[in-house]
């Protein structure tokens, strides 16, 4: 009998193996594709960095990037340099790497499919192709279309999901890219590896004519800035999980004997689609829920360290994606270092969606006289038009702190 049976070895199921190994905890982990290269733009943001640094000591391909365009719904393109870098990986590196530490300690690993899990007198009894596993713990780490989720009846994810479509081309680049859209719920990004560049695109509205539209972008977005490489590509889709403040609030991710960390708990950040700083973070907080054995504080311990900032990306989201707004940030962004810098702070998760509101009240004088000297009078009138187009709702959430 193991300690904890864990489903899924991707980046959370395997920091979490690793973690639990290290303090002698036996575990055991199942996942019938690792080692491979998840659907993911994998960039990893410097907050991520910064408190697990262990992603930066593994021995595996990345890339750090300084740079950044970002390109408004009306095709305006600005520059900015980062204070601090996006560190972009591959997958199947990042994943493996944490997985091949866990079993360096002493994490057993089966390259197997979960089929099935049932309690039986206290303990799980976990059923892949090759046999029954016994163990004392069962963790679902198997991502966004989390099987064990629904097995286990937690969190209901009706209808909340970002689809996303992804594709790489053989391209070197040194900086990474945002596009967005007039009505879109999303946004296209393109990712430098070490090897090739992911380019991407993701949106909030699921209708299937939205996945024509989604595609149409991404190919017209290849056209334009890589002539002649949109027919040489393969397009895969894949899902990210929308985070809901109602759900994390009335439905349980965990119990004295199960709980569900990273994509599986639907952790990722609404308005990026960062996942991956999550998966780990959560990874963390129930490892060391488990070594104390306070199983049950696990669901309360992630609303309490990262959870907040969820509710409120998901709050601002359909405001966050609003053309005028965007419009906004990127001519801000033109005409003022602060601006820029603020971006930059977001973009690294030095400023989060609590904390970035402050940050601007605290600025916005200095903001205001650089749009006064440094905008001509084009600027200055579409900024203010975009202004007067934004809805009072808009500034209400915006600008008030509490959350509802
Ligand atoms: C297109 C796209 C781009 C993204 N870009 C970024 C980005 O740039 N930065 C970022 O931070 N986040 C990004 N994300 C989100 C990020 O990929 C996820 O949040 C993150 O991978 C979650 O990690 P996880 O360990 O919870 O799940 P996953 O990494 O999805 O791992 C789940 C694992 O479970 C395994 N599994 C599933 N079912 C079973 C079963 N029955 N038995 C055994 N194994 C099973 C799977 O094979 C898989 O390996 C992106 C997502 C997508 C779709």
């Amino acid at each position: 009998m193991y300690k904890v049976g864990i489903i899924g070895a991707g980046v959370g199921g395997s920091y979490l193996s690793h973690l639990l190994s290290k303090e002698g905890v036996d575990n055991i982990v199942f996942d019938f594709r690792a080692p491979h290269e998840k659907l993911c733009g994998g960039g990893v943001s410097y907050k991520t960095i910064a408190r697990f640094p262990i992603l930066n000591e593994l021995s595996c391909l990345k890339k750090t990037i300084w740079k950044t365009n970002f390109i408004s719904p009306k095709d305006r393109m600005i520059k900015v340099e980062l204070e601090k870098p996006i560190t972009i990986f591959n997958r199947r590196d990042l994943d493996y790497s944490l997985l091949k530490k866990s079993m360096e300690s002493s994490a057993h690993f089966r390259k197997e499919k979960v089929h099935a899990f049932i309690l039986e007198g206290g303990h799980w009894r976990i059923s892949t192709e090759n046999g029954d596993y016994k163990t004392e713990i069962l963790v679902g780490a198997d991502g966004a279309l989390s099987r064990t989720r629904r097995k286990l009846r937690a969190q209901s994810m009706k209808g909340d999901y970002c689809f996303a479509l992804e594709c790489f081309l053989d391209v070197q680049e040194d900086s990474v890219t945002y596009k967005f859209f007039p009505d879109f719920g999303g946004y296209l990004w393109a990712f430098p590896r070490v090897d090739s560049l992911a380019i991407g695109i993701a949106s909030k509205h699921r209708k299937r004519k939205n996945y024509k539209v989604m595609k149409e972008r991404l190919l017209r977005f290849i056209e334009r800035y890589y002539p002649g490489m949109s027919k040489t590509i393969s397009v895969r889709g894949a899902y990210i999980p929308f985070f809901s403040a109602k759900d994390i609030q009335d439905m349980p991710i965990c119990s004295r004997n199960w709980a569900l960390i990273g994509d599986a708990a639907s952790f990722v950040e609404p308005i990026s689609g960062e996942g991956i700083y999550y998966a780990i973070y959560s990874a963390e907080i129930l490892a060391q829920c488990i070594l104390e054995k306070e199983l049950a504080l696990y669901q309360q311990l992630c609303m309490k360290h990262f959870g907040k900032n969820l509710v409120k990306a998901s709050q601002v989201f359909k405001y966050f994606y609003q053309a005028e707004f965007m419009e906004i940030m990127i001519q801000m962004a033109e005409v003022s270092l602060l601006a820029r810098r603020i971006i930059s702070g977001m973009i690294s998760g030095s400023l989060d969606y609590l904390s970035w509101k402050s940050r601007f009240r605290k600025e916005f004088f200095k903001i205001l006289g650089d749009f006064i000297f440094n905008a001509d009078i084009t600027i200055k009138k579409e900024i203010v038009t975009n202004l007067f187009k934004l809805s009072p709702k808009y500034y209400g959430l915006f600008f008030r702190n509490k959350i509802s």
